[in-house]
This record gives structure tokens, C-alpha cells and sequence, in this order.
């Protein structure tokens, strides 16, 4: 008895149609969420010229018997569904019986499957939607689908496939992407004669991150271990109800990068909802808002995100090509998915590094080759942009830190010429000096400053290296986080000038002041018009020299970005924060006494988030150990 059914036009009418078939990697997609639904441990996936002429992928999974086999192509044919009740809480990656029909029409295929309980297998040829020949064949339990010639015979179709590259690049993304949602199963990825990813099951998911990305990247990410919430929390953040009691529980797992491990677009940020890859805005949003006023609002994370929940609780027939989903309780899961990055890079406290040049070098024991992570690399710049179709990113778009790097501690040690044999004691150190202290900001309370590079940087010593700390951006991190400590409890503390600020402002101004008055008010300030478009501030927050008032407040109502003006309240709080902390804060060229470089250093290890200021450019670097060791050649 066979496990596909015919959907009744009842529950196939409710599923969102469109076209499924766009590119070779759709096609890659599809058969691997099959391969993936069929319990496969291993998936074996090859491509001949950038998957025009064929995508073949195998698998160990389920296979099916004769019957199953031939039902497969026909549309609305799937194992997966019953009813339309079942659409409500899907648990398995496909579920609307469409992808073969759709790929056997505009290809030759050919379907070679096998259950594990029947004594044969079955093969099944077929092009352009009709069935050429049925056969009994030899084989192994699982299935293998073969896909040649994509669109041959619709030519209108096939000219709008980008190159052989580009094509490679999306199925290299999409198998790597599938590959960290799975770590304990296999997955290899052949173009013609070249592996371009291979990798065996592993038990953990940074050990697949590992595989995949390498050590140099592993070090750059925050764990974010296993983050959990019910629905039924008594209130969210805002102070709101939860939507409903259901106690469904929501699960985050996965990787960020530090706040100053930055790249320029989305392109390393993978989502996935109950392991499915997915596009989705609002944990897009729910991730960049982590970082909010602790990297730059023009730069991006990597992330990896694994959210699970409840299958009822997202509804994944959105999309034709399911990569878009919908949440019963959306608000909940933004806050959540929030609150979790937020709360790890707190616990976190990356510290960053005082960069230096790279090694020279190669990488060694990267678990795949050069050409595979050009193609990797390849991959990621063409894919995952925010809009389909998907196009490929300008050349060199992706390489954190280009042009930025500004390359200090450029040791004179890396000049030719200092190959003499060192003495014994040049190399003597206790090797307790090795050790790595967990790095955290936390230790920046235990430096000890030893003086000032120009009136504007601290350098201090620790026992885990050299620190160097902006006074500026440290102060202004400590200030920002008190300011807005004050605001949310309702506590400001305000100052009545002795002569009012008399500010004309620009039409464009008074539209924005107008709005966030109240605001303005509730963190300290006293504000009356005066007169046409001009207004008098009585009182401000204390602490702001009154010669810097003016350009916080201008600030404020002149922001970089158009997009706050439909921002919520909460981001408003925050930039008024930003804009008093910035002008309130110890400036650059100001000479310290210890004791006060003592204190910043203190009030720095006891912040929230005290590794970047609020704009998100870091307060610390640091220069390891281990680094200065080297340095003097001494390891
Ligand atoms: P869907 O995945 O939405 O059910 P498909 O057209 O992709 O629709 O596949 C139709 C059916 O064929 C699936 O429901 C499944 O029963 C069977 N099938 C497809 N691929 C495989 C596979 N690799 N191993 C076992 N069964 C498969
Ligand atoms: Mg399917």
C-alpha cells in the first residue's frame, strides 16, 4: 500500500501556488527537502554546468515503492498532508506535492527509488511532463533524482538563467545553508569533477560551523547556546500581555558575530524556522535591532539563527517556494529573537582585538579546498540578498575591514634580516603568560592605567596584555546606558540654564521637534516656543555643558537616516540618549588623573554593553599576550 495520496481540490486549492521552478537551485531545493523529509542521513548532490545539464541529487532516505513512484508526478500528490487541518502545524519541508510534476515538465528526468522493505527498486523516465518509461531496476535502498537540461523546452525560460558561476554560487549556498541546519547528517556537493563542499555528520553545531566556515571565523562568533521563552511570559519588555497563554515554547540556537565583526550587506545572515531556510523580515529586523547602538546602523552581523517552535505556530504555505513564513504571535517572536542576540553579546563582552596585519601564511586544515571556498565565498555574495530574484553582489563587496584596516603595531619584526639563533633568554617566560584569560570586558576593571596617548587614548596593563581605551566613546557608553537607565525608570535629572537657548529652526525641524516634544520633555528637557519657528530651552538634561546643547539637540532633530520617523518610540529613546551621551562625555584631548582614568575603566567593566559606544565603534582594543610574545619572536 503506498503512502502518496491525491490532495482533494479542497485542500489543494488552500495552498499558495506559483511558480516553483525558477533556477537550477530551486530544483536543488526542492529534491534536497525531499531527500531531507525522506529521514536521509546522507546526501549525495552533483551538478554539470552550473545545474543546466544536470542536478542529481541521491539519498538513503525512505525511497518509495512501484506505485508511489509513478504517483509522484502528478500534481497535488504528496505523503506529507491529508487534510486541510494539516496545513495549520507542518512539521516536514514540502507538503504541497508540486515539485516533481513542476521540474519533470520542464526537464528529462529520471527518479531511481527504492524502499527499504521491497525486494527491487524502480526507475522512472520522463520529459517534459510525460511518463517515457517504467523499469525494475537493481538497487540500493533511497532514491536519486537526475535532472537534465532544465527548460530545454522552454527556451523563453532558459534565457533568463544568469551564468554557469552564478548558477554554482546559488546551489553552493543553498547546500551549505541546508548543511549547518543538519550537522548530523552528510552532505556532498560535486560540480563536474570538483567537491566543492563535503562534510560529515558531526555531533554539534559549531562543529559544523567549523567545518564549513573554518577556525578564524568560529573565533569571531558569539554561542548563543540555547535561548528559550513561553508564551505564556507575564509581560514582554513593553509591558504588554502576551497575545495568548498557549505555552508554546519558542527556541533560539545558533551563532553571531561580535558587534565589531562587520560586513557590508546582509549576505552572512542565515535564517532558519524549525530548520527551514527562510527570508524573513521580521527576524531580519528582530536581529539588526540587537545590535542597535552596538555596531553601526550601515554595517551588518553574520548570523546563523535557528529558531524552533511549534509547527502551529508558523504558517510556512506563504510562499510558492517556502521561503517565506508567517507567525501567529509575531511580536512576541521579534522581542524574543531580540532580547536573546542582545542578551548573549552582553554575557559575551567580546573584547576586540587591536588588529594586525594578517598572516602571511595560508590557512591550513580548512576541511575543503581553496577552489571550494572561492566558490563559497562566490556563493554567498550572490545569494542570500533581500529581494528576489536573487542577484549577484559587485565583486569585493564582501571583505570586512577593506580599506578600513588601519594596520597599527605593523611589527618591525616581519623585516628580513633577524635570523640569528635567540638565546635561552630571549625565549624564557613563565608559560602561565600563555594562558588565555577569558577575555571579557569584565577584566577592564582590574587594569591598571598607566597613562594617556595624547590626552585622548588610556593605555593600561593588564595580565593579559596591552589595553588601549578611548576615553571619549568609553565615557559616552557609560553615559548613554545611565541616560537611558533614567529615562526608563522615569528619573531625569535636569538643569535650568541661566540664560534660555534661543534655536530658530528650519521648517523641516519644527516638523520633527513638533513630533517628538513630549519625548524631548520626558528626558530633561524644558522647551517653550518662542515665537514663528523659533523656541526656548529653559532646562536640560544635567550634565550637558551648556555650550554643547545646541548640537545635541540639533542632533536629535536632524538624524542621518530618513527611516526613524517611522521608528518605534523606544529608537527614539535611544537617539536622544545617544546624541546627551555624546556631548556629555570626557572628549578627546582632555588630560586624566589615574584616579579618574581608574573610575572610567570601572564604570566601563560594570555597563551593559561596554565594548562598543552607542554609534557602535568599539571602546577597547587590546593586544594579547600571546600577540606581544610573538611580536618579540619569543614564541
Ligand atoms: P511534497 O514534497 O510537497 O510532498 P514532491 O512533489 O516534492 O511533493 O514529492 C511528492 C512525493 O514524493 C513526496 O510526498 C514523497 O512521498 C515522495 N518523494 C519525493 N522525493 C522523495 C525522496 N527523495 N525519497 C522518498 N520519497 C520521496
Ligand atoms: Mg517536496
Amino acid at each position: 500500500m503506498g503512502r502518496i495520496r491525491i490532495l482533494p481540490d479542497e485542500v489543494a486549492n488552500k495552498i499558495a501556488a506559483g511558480e516553483v521552478v525558477e533556477r537550477p537551485a530551486s530544483v536543488v531545493k526542492e529534491l534536497l527537502e525531499n531527500s531531507l523529509d525522506a529521514g536521509a542521513t546522507e546526501v549525495r548532490i552533483e551538478v554539470a554546468a552550473g545545474g543546466r545539464r544536470l542536478v542529481r541529487v541521491a539519498d538513503d532516505g525512505c525511497g518509495m515503492g512501484r506505485d508511489d513512484a509513478l504517483l509522484a508526478f502528478e500534481r497535488h500528490a504528496t505523503s506529507k498532508l491529508r487534510e486541510a487541518r494539516d496545513l495549520l502545524a507542518i512539521s516536514s519541508l514540502g507538503f504541497r506535492g508540486e515539485a516533481l510534476p513542476s521540474i519533470a515538465a520542464v526537464s528529462r528526468l529520471t527518479l531511481e527509488t527504492r524502499a527499504a522493505d521491497e525486494p527491487t527498486g524502480t526507475r522512472v523516465e520522463v520529459a517534459g511532463g510525460r511518463i517515457l518509461r517504467v523499469s525494475e531496476i537493481a538497487l540500493a535502498p533511497g532514491t536519486a533524482v537526475a535532472v537534465r537540461d532544465l527548460f530545454y523546452n522552454m527556451p523563453a525560460r532558459r534565457k533568463f538563467l544568469r551564468s554557469e558561476q552564478t548558477e554554482l554560487a546559488h546551489i553552493a549556498s543553498l547546500v551549505t545553508q541546508y548543511s549547518l541546519a543538519y550537522p548530523e547528517k552528510s552532505f556532498s556537493l560535486r560540480h563536474e569533477a570538483r567537491t566543492l563542499l563535503e562534510v560529515t555528520p558531526v555531533a554539534r553545531l559549531r562543529d559544523r560551523v567549523y567545518q564549513v566556515f573554518g577556525s578564524e571565523l568560529l573565533e569571531e562568533l558569539v554561542d548563543l547556546g540555547v535561548r528559550e521563552r513561553a508564551l505564556e511570559t507575564p509581560a514582554d519588555r513593553e509591558g504588554r500581555a502576551p497575545a495568548a497563554p498557549t505555552g508554546a515554547v519558542f527556541r533560539l540556537r545558533g551563532f553571531v558575530s561580535q558587534p565589531h565583526h562587520q560586513r557590508p550587506n546582509r549576505n552572512s545572515i542565515y535564517l532558519f524556522v524549525n530548520r527551514r531556510l527562510i527570508r524573513d523580515r521580521l527576524l531580519m529586523h528582530a536581529l539588526l535591532a540587537a545590535y542597535r547602538n552596538l555596531a553601526p546602523p550601515d554595517v551588518f552581523p553574520f548570523a546563523l539563527l535557528f529558531l524552533e517552535c511549534d509547527p502551529s505556530e508558523v504558517d510556512v504555505n506563504v510562499h510558492p517556494a517556502k521561503t517565506e513564513v508567517r507567525f501567529r504571535h509575531s511580536a512576541f517572536v521579534h522581542d524574543f529573537v531580540c532580547d536573546a542576540v542582545r542578551e548573549a553579546l552582553a554575557e559575551a563582552r567580546p573584547v576586540s582585538a587591536i588588529p594586525l596585519p594578517a598572516p602571511a601564511q595560508p590557512a591550513v586544515g580548512l576541511p575543503y579546498s581553496e577552489y571550494s571556498q572561492h566558490a563559497l565565498d562566490e556563493a554567498w555574495r550572490a545569494c542570500q540578498g533581500s529581494g528576489a530574484p536573487l542577484l549577484p553582489q559587485q565583486a569585493g563587496e564582501e571583505t570586512p575591514w577593506a580599506g578600513a584596516d588601519p594596520g597599527p603595531f605593523v611589527a618591525p619584526e616581519r623585516a628580513e634580516g633577524l635570523r640569528l639563533p635567540l638565546p635561552e633568554t630571549h625565549r624564557g617566560f613563565p608559560p602561565e603568560w600563555l594562558e588565555e584569560a577569558v577575555v571579557s570586558m569584565a577584566n577592564i576593571a582590574e587594569l591598571r592605567p598607566l597613562g594617556q596617548i595624547r590626552d585622548s587614548f588610556i593605555v593600561a596593563a593588564g595580565p593579559d596584555g596591552l589595553w588601549l581605551v578611548d576615553q571619549h566613546v568609553a565615557h559616552e557608553r557609560i553615559l548613554f546606558e545611565k541616560f537611558l537607565k533614567r529615562r526608563q525608570q522615569g528619573r531625569v535629572e535636569t538643569q535650568s540654564l541661566l540664560t534660555p537657548l534661543i534655536l530658530a529652526l528650519t521648517p523641516a525641524q519644527q516638523a520633527d521637534y513638533e513630533r517628538i516634544a513630549a519625548e524631548l520633555q520626558a528626558a530633561g528637557f524644558e522647551i517653550e516656543p518662542f515665537g514663528g519657528r523659533t523656541i526656548a530651552v529653559k532646562a536640560a538634561p544635567a550634565g550637558i555643558p551648556p555650550a554643547d546643547l545646541e548640537k545635541a539637540l540639533l542632533e536629535v532633530l536632524e538624524p542621518a537616516d530618513e527611516d526613524w520617523r517611522r521608528a518605534p518610540l523606544e529608537d527614539l529613546r535611544r537617539r536622544i540618549a545617544a546624541a546627551l551621551a555624546c556631548r556629555a562625555a570626557i572628549k578627546i584631548n582632555t588630560p586624566l588623573e589615574t584616579a579618574r582614568m581608574e573610575w572610567l575603566l570601572r564604570a566601563l567593566a560594570a555597563a551593559e554593553h561596554p565594548m562598543s559606544c552607542p554609534h557602535g565603534r568599539p571602546t577597547v582594543l587590546r593586544y594579547p599576550m600571546r600577540e606581544i610574545l610573538r611580536a618579540f619572536r619569543r614564541i
